[in-house]
């Protein structure tokens, strides 16, 4: 019998989210590749895409693997199931800066996330995207400063073109996350 090759703490199971053309699949790519696609052409089904890092917490050292699934288009059709939530751990919540509608649609996906998720009070980061497009932003800062305060949200803009703060979007969730895991066995 071979054992399994497991060389890390912890597997977690992160889920990109928010309408479509928010830019979910270039925030992905851009977080592990560090690079900008501008064009996609939705793959069928799901995808996910995987990277290591750090988490370092009360004088220890994490090795953590993430698992971050894109929705590949799928929220168009409203057909995100169960299945698709299962074992997810954390959630980045993204909308448009220059999209009301996307916007308009956060309490929707928190609707549906709350409905899905393991808990009623899943850690979520809230990212406004597409911070590179200044002359074309219509959401303002006061207006998702409301929205995180009713909902307890962390809020962060990001740029999945420039690559503007998304590693720092991850590290946010992937901190929630190890606090809750952290304050559960303690
Ligand atoms: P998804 O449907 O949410 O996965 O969105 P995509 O990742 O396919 O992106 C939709 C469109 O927005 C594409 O044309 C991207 O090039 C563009 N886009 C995505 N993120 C950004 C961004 O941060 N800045 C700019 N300028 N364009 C972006």
């Amino acid at each position: 019998m071979t054992t399994p090759n497991i060389d890390y703490d912890y597997l977690f199971k992160f889920l990109v989210l928010g309408d479509s053309g928010v830019g979910k699949t270039c925030l992905l790519y851009q977080y592990t590749d560090g690079r900008f696609h501008s064009q996609f052409i939705s793959t069928v089904g799901i995808d996910f895409r995987e990277k290591r890092l750090v988490y370092r917490s009360r004088g220890r050292r994490h090795r953590i693997h993430l698992q971050i699934w894109d929705t590949a288009g799928q929220e168009r059709f409203r057909s995100l199931t169960t299945a698709f939530y299962r074992d997810a751990m954390g959630f980045l919540l993204i909308f448009d800066l220059t999209s009301q509608k996307s916007f308009l649609e956060i309490s929707n996906w928190l609707e549906q996330l709350r409905t899905h998720a393991y808990t009623e009070e899943p850690d979520v980061v809230l990212c406004g995207n597409k911070s590179d497009l200044i002359q074309l932003r219509v959401v303002s800062r006061e207006q998702v400063a409301a929205l995180a305060q009713r909902y307890h949200l962390p809020y962060i803009e990001t740029s999945a073109c420039t690559g503007a703060n998304i590693q720092q979007a991850v590290d946010l969730l992937v901190g929630r996350v190890m606090t809750r895991i952290e304050n559960a066995v303690c």
